[in-house]
């Protein structure tokens, strides 16, 4: 018996380190890619030695000990603490919109109970009964004035379609604080792994169980896979079935990177553009992602790297699905039919058409290997 694993990201990584170390099986693991990792993939730039994040910046949080204790086993988390800041109309904000936003934005000195009063006084002001879309939705949820400065022009750009046109349900609720504390995540544990997540996937793989084949795609194997083997699938379950019910949709992204001959261009890891006029959502600049890397810090180089939310066309990267009721209903046809093909298992985001954190797709994969161990060994 053989586990074929077709993908070398998080959920096909996790799953050949199980699958290798605890049932002592054989994995063939694939990727059509020319690495591991999947999109936490990361690579020393070689001009700066700075570490960079391939697909998008990955920050890695969770409060869930399980997967905390897990990846512990492999690799250690710098100190790294993730705060976003956002340009709207030539002044920069902290995000989630908290105390010192609202205050700065308002140009108020409130405390955090006024601030509760002033919010809600606002919500109720602009509180639309049934939103009929996610413009609707937005304002109900924090008022005009903060949806038009920070959600109308990044959701535009995001969907590449007016926050009109769009499904109230893509808001279900705008997190905003009352106090001073500027952390994105509320998570216990948080960080960037020390040297990146690249080295995390090289110890999880370090097994000679594993026989792992870089630009190798599924079509390729599938000949020499047996009737007593497994294939654990975590590419895109519409494509494993040749499409035979039609596409699901995703959105993808572009990246533009440049050097900047600068110590620091723009003083934290991420900040986001929620002006329309600016055709990008993002900036990340990756040096501020180690700050345990004091020589790099001190650089006089930087390297930044603009994200654009674009259209997915066939060939481009599948990033984000667009779960609307339509590719919905489609996958659920599809997953139906995963669920009557033996030996198949999907999973990760691909495979289930779900966006997940790296933890949720790291729990995932351990509750899968557990499903396995139940069920046949
Ligand atoms: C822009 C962006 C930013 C993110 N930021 C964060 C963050 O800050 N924090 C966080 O926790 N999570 C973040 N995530 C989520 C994180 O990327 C996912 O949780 C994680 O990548 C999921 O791993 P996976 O194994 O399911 O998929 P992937 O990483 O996509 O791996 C799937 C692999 O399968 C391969 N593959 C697909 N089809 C085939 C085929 N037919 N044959 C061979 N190989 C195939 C692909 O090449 C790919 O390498 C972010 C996601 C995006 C898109």
């Amino acid at each position: 018996m053989v586990f074929y694993i077709v993908g070398a990201g998080i959920f096909g990584s996790v799953l050949a380190e199980r699958v290798s170390n605890i049932l002592k099986q054989k994995v063939v693991l694939i990727d059509k890619r020319d690495h591991i990792g999947g999109n936490c993939y990361t690579f020393a730039d070689k001009e700066t030695g700075i570490n960079c994040h391939r697909y998008g910046a990955h920050i890695f949080h969770t409060s869930n000990k399980r997967v905390y204790d897990y990846i512990s086993g492999f690799i250690q988390l710098n100190q790294y603490r993730h705060f976003v800041m956002t340009k709207s109309n030539n002044n920069i904000y902290s995000m989630p919109i908290g105390l010192r936003t609202i205050n700065e934005f308002f140009n108020l000195n409130l405390t955090p109970s006024e601030c509760k009063k002033f919010l809600e006084k606002k919500i109720n002001d602009d509180y639309i009964e049934n939103p009929n879309n996610l413009e609707e939705q937005a304002i109900s949820l924090i008022g005009h004035e903060l949806y038009n400065a920070f959600i109308k022009g990044y959701t535009k750009k995001q969907w590449q379609r007016d926050p009109k046109e769009l499904p109230a349900s893509i808001i279900k609720r705008l997190p905003f604080r009352t106090n001073y504390c500027s952390d994105y995540f509320n998570d216990f544990y948080q960080g960037i792994p020390v040297g990146g997540y690249t080295p995390f996937f090289e110890k999880l793989l370090n097994n000679d169980l594993i026989n792992i084949r870089l630009n190798t795609e599924y079509n390729d194997i599938k000949k020499e896979i047996t009737d007593n083997d497994f294939i654990i699938y975590t590419g895109a379950i519409d494509e494993f079935f040749n499409y035979c019910y039609g596409k699901l949709e995703w959105r993808t992204l572009k990246f533009e990177w440049s050097v900047e001959n600068t110590q620091d261009f723009q003083g934290c890891a991420v900040m986001n553009e929620a002006d329309e006029y600016i055709p990008y959502t993002r900036t990340h600049e990756f040096k501020h992602f180690h700050p345990e890397c004091n020589d790099l810090i001190k650089l006089n180089k930087t390297i930044i790297c603009r994200e654009y939310s674009a259209e997915y066309k066939q060939g481009d990267v599948p990033y984000y699905p667009v779960n609307d009721k339509k590719n919905n209903e489609l996958y659920i046809k599809y997953q139906e039919k995963a669920l009557n093909t033996p030996n198949l298992i999907l999973g990760g985001r691909l495979g289930t058409y779900k966006y997940m954190d790296m933890d949720k797709t790291i729990l995932q994969a351990l509750v899968c290997f557990d499903e396995i161990c139940n069920k046949y060994f």
